[in-house]
């Protein structure tokens, strides 16, 4: 089963994507998680992507098109769940050319939870899990007693640019993959377990 998750930045499509890599046993891919991992590394040309993404931009699509397919080239059969791509429609044509998934979960997610999600979001450094701040003491990560941080496009001003651009160039996509019978939306104004109960109940009877 190949699936991809959608929604706007920091409704929670990661933690999502995890829960359904644990139950369904897919290998999922966060392209976000990717950028920041090469980021890490520090170098010349991973200076570039850390500023575009600092800024709140997208990374062109012809790089990111070459890291899916890397990517998804080097899991074979086992199935994936694609978390931040496919967010322009050059990127989705190149998806469906290539790797067409059976299914693409939408979270709809209101605008005013998606920004309070973001403001509250922190991140371990270490093992790059995300928490709600107002339910971690002290700010310390439960796994690695390591400080909890804000990420740089976290920051509410680059957090509104990213929301602009996603209703711009990441929403329209929508309407293609609804019109490929691929696209099953998800209330995803509640708690975490009430949309993952919505998200398996899709993925059981696909299976
Ligand atoms: P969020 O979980 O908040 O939606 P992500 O971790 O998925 O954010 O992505 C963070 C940033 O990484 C994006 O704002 C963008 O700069 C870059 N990025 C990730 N995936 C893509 C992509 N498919 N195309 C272009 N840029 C991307």
């Amino acid at each position: 089963m190949n699936i991809v998750i959608m929604g706007a930045p920091s409704c929670g499509k990661g933690i999502q994507a995890k829960l359904i890599e644990k139950k369904f046993g897919l290998e999922h891919i966060s392209t976000g998680q990717i950028l920041r991992d090469f980021i890490a590394k520090n170098n010349k040309e991973s200076a570039k992507i850390k500023e575009i993404m600092s800024r709140g931009e997208f990374i062109v699509d012809s790089l990111m098109c070459k890291i899916v397919s890397l990517k998804l080239d080097e899991i074979n059969d086992k199935g994936f769940i694609l978390d931040g791509f496919p967010r322009t429609e050059k990127q989705t044509k190149f998806l469906l050319k290539h790797y067409s998934p059976d299914v693409v979960l939408y979270l709809h997610t209101d605008k005013d939870i998606a920004l309070e999600r973001c403001e509250n979001r922190v991140v371990c450094p270490v093992c790059k899990k995300s928490y709600d701040k107002r339910l971690v003491s002290n700010l310390v990560c439960p796994d690695d007693g390591e400080i909890l941080i804000t990420r740089e496009d976290d920051k509410p001003d680059v957090y509104l640019k990213r929301y602009k651009i996603f209703e711009k160039e990441t929403k329209p996509i929508l309407d293609l993959f609804k019109r490929y019978g691929k696209l099953e939306v998800i209330d995803n104004n509640g708690d975490i377990e009430s949309t993952f109960n919505e998200i398996s109940k899709i993925l059981v009877n696909m299976r």
